[in-house]
């Protein structure tokens, strides 16, 4: 008989672990015990699954990159004792999370999969039974040669398994919370659980490095119609940050406000990295495609092509801890480290 999959469930909050509150009627996270009690079925999985949590449950709008690193920690000390992870996270944040993961765990052979609900798992229509112990068992899945099936970091919410860097979240009210829009699902979970095996991640990493570093000097301005570039001058300084996003029309025009222009250069001569993201949740960034984008071309701005602006900020937060020089800093933007971006 196979040996069972042996799963770390790892709780950090969200609406899956929240409960009403009676007076205030404010939906707010509890003890991981309490919610594990609400869940009898993961008893009948054939997996063995221990349990662990981040100090306080929170709501994900509470995360900070301080919270990435916590994860890192939590799975690097228990990475050889499991054949997978699960990460309960509330759904707000959770593609800046599995973003974040998927860069600073690197090389991983086994699956850490975030989900999370819609509905808490104590109410009777909750979407959180199914995410979760689908999530478990695609964790559990092994090949015939005892290899996980999945060796990246996913969310899995709603039948979905997305690659977390490709993932965002879209909805704020349907169980489809989740898209990838520049990629497709890696499996789709009805009767059977069907993976898209020529789509699944494989690192040539021998080794699996754990990253406990961040640099949060990152930032992101999201253009718009009217936006008053003479104001954000003063923020586009490099003693402000030493890289910044800019979310841009379509596929990565701006207008050519010359206030603006002039920043751009002046920062990315005094050693700035500028990375141009679409504000577009498909397609990708074609610098010189218009006119309204050549500029970015010229200047050195990078393109981020088709990565979403959650893995860009988890990116470029990742990229500036590496001990290298700015201009291998810039190609390593550029290229896709993890599949999160196709070109
Ligand atoms: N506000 C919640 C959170 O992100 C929403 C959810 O879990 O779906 O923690």
């Amino acid at each position: 008989m196979p040996k069972r999959s042996s799963i770390l469930l790892i709780y950090t909050g969200g609406t899956i672990g929240m409960i009403k509150d009676p007076v205030s009627g404010e939906l707010k996270s509890f003890d991981f015990k309490h919610m594990y009690g609400q869940i009898p079925e993961l008893n009948r999985i054939s997996v063995i699954i221990h349990s662990a949590s981040i100090e306080k449950p929170i709501d994900s709008s509470e995360i900070t990159p301080q919270h990435w690193i916590d994860l890192v920690k939590i799975i690097e000390k228990n990475y050889s004792n499991y054949d997978g992870f699960v990460i309960l996270h509330g759904s707000d944040t959770m593609s800046y999370t599995a973003s974040a993961l998927s860069f600073l765990i690197q090389g991983t052979k086994k699956p850490i999969i975030l989900t999370g609900s819609q509905l808490p798992i104590g109410t009777i229509r909750t979407d959180g039974k199914e995410n979760l112990i689908t999530a478990i068992e695609i964790a559990a899945q092994k090949d015939e040669y005892n290899q996980s099936v999945i060796q990246e970091v996913c969310v899995y919410f709603e039948y979905s398994l997305y690659r977390g860097n490709r993932s965002s979240k879209v909805s704020a009210n349907q169980f489809e919370a989740f898209k990838s829009p520049n990629y497709p699902p890696l499996a789709v979970a009805g009767v059977d659980i069907n993976y898209d095996f020529d789509k699944l991640y494989r690192s040539t990493e021998k080794t699996t490095t754990f990253w406990k570093s961040i640099d949060t000097n990152v930032a992101l301005i999201k253009l718009y119609p009217g936006l008053p570039y003479e104001t954000y001058e003063s923020l586009i300084e490099i003693s402000k940050f030493k890289a910044i996003i800019l979310e841009t029309f379509g596929s990565g025009n701006a207008p050519s406000s010359a206030v603006f222009q002039s920043s751009i250069r002046n920062y990315i001569k005094e050693g700035g990295i500028v990375l141009n993201v679409s504000q577009c949740s498909s397609g990708m960034v074609e610098q010189g495609k218009y006119e309204t984008s050549s500029f970015f071309q010229k200047v050195g701005v990078l393109s981020g092509s088709d990565i979403t602006t959650e893995a860009a900020l988890a990116k470029l937060m990742y990229v500036l801890t590496l001990d290298y020089d700015l201009e291998t800093k810039k190609k390593i933007i550029e290229i896709n480290l993890c599949g999160e971006k196709s070109s």
